[in-house]
């Protein structure tokens, strides 16, 4: 120990307190790592590993990173879930050591980063923290680059979907909660003895000057409380100085909202195409200017509302801006040119901003005042269209942008370190200063002048470099003139450098000056930043008013640039849309036109529409295009159809038969069912069921038993009821409609010309009758034998289909004997099957059930 060196000590101290973070040491020009983490970083970053003697004879590993390049780094390990504690020099000297002071300033970690390249413009990077209490949990997150912060308390089994929905960027989690499956986030356990909720609680109380939980709305929600708490705990451990900036708590609860599961946001591409040439629906109606905008869009999208009059009021918003193109398109304009308010203060309120941040802020507050001129109902003429006062008020932000443009020369370098960042004529102190530096220069002017004539040489010049500072340089010719108090400094080839005191008084004084004057600039710019922050509270609300009508006018900017209709939403169950398309698909045809179909659900009569035809004939784009006129409807926008009348919907729930299941390894019949019977737990009688092929994962017989047991579970169960669409290529299906009152049969044309099937994509009642696969493979390019026997076989097969069940087939009764005994015994299976009751099934009892029925299907099907 004792032949440690005593920075050796000084950094297994400081290392002590941060156990879970890689310690980056800040050594000269340098941030060093240490031991393990040095060997993390280097495989991390992929540089050099080297090593440093830390006392007698011991030597330990060590990367190190350039001091000007840290952000760069930091970006990488952040990115790679790693937590960094940046522990810089301090000034001043350790005490009683002949050692820099050094002290970690702030911990970054994948949920409470702010620089802005490691942020997604147009998403949040959430930290969220999760606390249980009596079988609730509370679930709160925050964005520490934008203020936001909220929380809700939920029922323990609703926590993965509404973590989905967030998708934080780091999580914090008590000990003993279990991971949640499949979440690709950062978790960071909490210690209980570190941040017990009572002290959690006190914490919330304190930060937001409450007496009560109640006083902040979460009255008897102790679980959301403890969570806003332990982040707040959090980040005063690692990012203390953005807690100034946290300055409101909303709580939420999620059954306000739609409920979209992972799977459905998926299936319906809401955020990520699924193939990677496709398009999301996000990219496609994002036609946001602001920063804000998209990531409140994309708010929107994940929380489609319930109540009918916040929708309507959304829609009169949208419908302000679809009405008068004038008020639109200037809106936009003035949209396009405000920057990242939100971020800017983030960054500006604790303290990481550079001059050039700020002034950027200063400007899009002078933007924000003309957008807000620009919708003053007093001077926008309501000729032009709707009424500006239906939008959301904000306030103007005079002060902080009148301080900015007085404090901020206009064009600042990106670091303060350079100096020139305040304004001439915004503070007496720094102007003496920089005239006492002007002052100096003169006296350079007359000291040469002076020298000169002294000593009778003309050439003398004085000047100035880095390692010598301010030199008079003699040419060698004239060096006998040189007089004795001359001090020599260098020599060159042709001339040699002096100094005189004079000079060297001259350079501590101009030094002194100029160290002055930008501690006194810092000192400005930070008191400037300080004051900025304390008028966050306006700049928020303005920035998300921004981000409102962004969205609205963007909203209107799709409507009609891409002809979407205003649809009437209600309180009824039912559905009707008339042409309606699908948003993303019509954009993609290359020219082609997409062909609109209409939609016709309801509890009443059309509960479950089955819907046959051949593969690629559109049955996908038609499912999901229902349920997206559906989301779009509720969060307020128009939707791509002539008309649509569209009654609430608690939740969509989808089953698409997908490939990604395949590659997972795991089998797709299993995922099926296990999604399959989730749809039939949750569903009620305002749910939008979308079954894909359901029963394609496995073999024919077992396919049609499963996909009509749950037609029948859902069309018989009087607690489900919900609408309904069943896309199959199984035409067997078709029967249903024969036995179950609200099962209606459609089917997507296809025609025949020349040999060749062609898909008209329009979808008509009745069920398909015919499959055309063998045509399907035929556009697909299978070679011209295999299409030719495949046509000679189905010949065949439908030659002897007709033959068993016309009259004159009776010769042939063994078959057909045989044939009506393996329909019974499918008969029995299927009543089995709809018998079963999966809630009193355990998972593996279901597991069970379900390989004996797949056994004895398989039975029936060997000849
Ligand atoms: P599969 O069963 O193989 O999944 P499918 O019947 O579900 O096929 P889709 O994937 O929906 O077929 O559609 C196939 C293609 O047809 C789409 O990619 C699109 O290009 C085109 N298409 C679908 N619907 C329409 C439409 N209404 N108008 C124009 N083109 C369409």
């Amino acid at each position: 120990m004792e032949t440690e060196t005593p920075m050796r000590r000084q950094y297994l101290e400081i290392k002590r307190r941060h156990p879970h973070a890689l310690l980056l040491f800040r050594l000269g020009d340098f941030y060093e790592a240490f031991d393990e983490d040095a060997k993390l970083v280097a495989r991390e970053l992929d540089i050099v590993l080297t090593s440093r003697p830390v006392g007698k004879g011991t030597r330990v590993p060590l990367a190190g990173i350039p001091h000007h390049a840290l952000d760069s780094y930091l970006a990488r390990l952040v990115a790679k879930g790693h937590k960094v504690a940046i522990c810089e020099q301090v000034e001043g000297l350790s005490k009683g050591k002949n050692l820099m002071e050094r002290r970690v300033m702030r911990v970054v970690t994948p949920g409470t980063v702010t620089e802005p390249d490691l942020l997604e413009q147009g998403s949040n990077n959430f930290l969220a923290a999760v606390a249980l209490n009596k079988g609730n949990a509370g679930l709160a997150h925050v964005d520490v680059s934008t203020g936001e912060f909220g929380c809700a308390e939920l029922p323990v089994e609703a926590l993965p979907l509404e973590l989905e929905r967030l998708r934080p960027a780091e999580l914090l989690l008590p000990p003993d909660v279990p991971l949640p499956d499949g979440l690709p986030t950062a978790v960071t356990r909490l210690q209980e003895e570190a941040a017990p909720s009572s002290q959690c609680h006190q914490v919330l109380l304190d930060h937001f000057q409450a007496v009560t939980l109640a006083g902040l709305g979460l009255e008897g929600l102790d679980s959301a409380a403890s969570a806003s708490g332990a982040i707040l705990v959090y980040l005063a451990e690692n990012g203390p100085s953005v807690l100034p900036f946290i300055t409101r708590l909303t709580v939420y609860s999620p059954d306000d909202h739609m409920v979209l599961d992972g799977i459905t946001v998926r299936n319906l591409e809401i955020f990520l195409p699924l193939q990677k040439e496709g398009r999301s629906l996000l990219a496609t109606i994002d036609l946001t200017k602001t920063a804000m905008g998209s990531r409140l869009l994309r708010r929107w999208l994940g929380q489609p509302l319930l109540d009918v009059s916040e929708i309507k009021e959304r829609q009169d918003r949208i419908q302000l801006f679809v009405d008068s193109a004038v008020l639109r398109s200037r809106v936009i304009a003035l949209l396009a040119k405000i920057p990242d308010l939100e971020r800017l203060l983030g960054r500006v309120g604790t303290g990481v901003a550079g001059p050039r941040e700020l002034v950027s802020l200063g400007r899009g507050l002078s933007q924000v005042a003309e957008l807000r001129a620009a919708l003053d109902p007093s001077t926008t003429a309501s000729t032009e269209g709707g009424d500006p006062a239906l939008l959301p008020r904000f306030p103007a932000c005079d002060e902080a942008m009148t301080l900015i443009r007085a404090a901020l020369a206009d064009d600042p370098g990106a670091s303060i370190q350079e100096g020139g960042v305040i304004r001439l004529g915004f503070s007496a102190d720094l102007d003496r200063l920089r005239s006492a530096a002007s002052d100096a220069n003169n006296f350079l002017v007359e000291l040469e002048r002076g020298e000169r004539e002294r000593i009778g040489v003309k050439s003398i010049k004085v000047g100035h470099n880095k390692v010598f500072g301010y030199y008079i340089e003699v040419s060698k010719s004239n060096l006998e003139m040189v007089p004795s108090r001359y001090r020599r400094l260098q020599t060159l080839v042709g001339a040699e450098r002096f100094t005189i005191p004079e000079l060297q008084e001259h350079e501590r004084k101009i030094l002194q000056v100029r160290e002055q004057q930008l501690e006194r600039e810092q000192d400005l710019f930070r008191q400037v930043c300080a004051q900025v922050a304390a008028l966050g509270q306006g700049i928020l609300e303005a920035a998300a008013a921004v981000a409102q009508i962004d969205v609205y006018a963007a909203l209107a900017e799709v409507a009609t640039r891409y002809r979407y209709v205003r649809p009437e939403v209600h309180e009824g169950t039912g559905l009707e849309i008339s042409d309606g398309r699908h948003p993303v698909v019509e954009q993609s045809l290359d020219g082609r036109s997409f062909v609109p179909n209409d939609a016709l659900l309801s509890c009443d009569d059309s509960q479950i529409v089955v819907l046959t035809g051949p593969n690629m004939a559109g049955k996908s784009t038609y499912l999901r295009q229902v349920a997206l006129a559906v989301l779009l409807a509720q969060i307020g926008s128009f939707v791509p159809a002539a008309s649509a009348r569209i009654g609430i919907v608690d939740r969509i729930f989808t089953r698409i038969g997908a490939l990604d299941d395949i590659a997972a390894g795991r089998s797709t019949f299993l995922v099926e069912m296990l999604e399959t019977a989730a749809i039939l737990h949750g569903a009620t009688p305002r749910s939008l069921l979308l079954f894909d092929e359901v029963g394609r994962g496995t073999s024919t017989y077992d396919g049609i038993a499963i996909a009509r047991a749950v037609i029948e579970f859902i069309h018989n169960r009087p607690d489900l009821l919900s609408k309904t669409l069943f896309a199959t290529h199984y035409h067997e299906l078709v029967e249903l409609a024969d036995s179950l009152p609200r099962v209606c049969n459609f089917n997507v044309a296809v025609t025949e010309e020349g040999g060749r099937v062609v898909f008209l994509h329009r979808i008509l009642p009745g069920g398909a009758d015919r499959s055309y696969g063998v045509h399907v493979a035929h556009l697909a390019g299978m070679p011209k034998p295999v299409i030719q026997r495949a046509h000679e076989l189905l010949e065949e097969l439908e030659a002897r289909g007709k033959a068993l069940s016309s009259p004159e087939g009776h010769d042939d009764v063994q078959k057909v004997d045989h044939q009506m005994l393996l329909f019974a015994a499918r008969e029995e299976l299927l009543e089995e099957l709809s018998s079963l009751d999966p809630d009193s099934l355990t998972p593996l009892g279901a597991l069970t059930t379900l390989y004996d029925l797949r056994e004895r299907a398989k039975r029936q099907m060997s000849p």
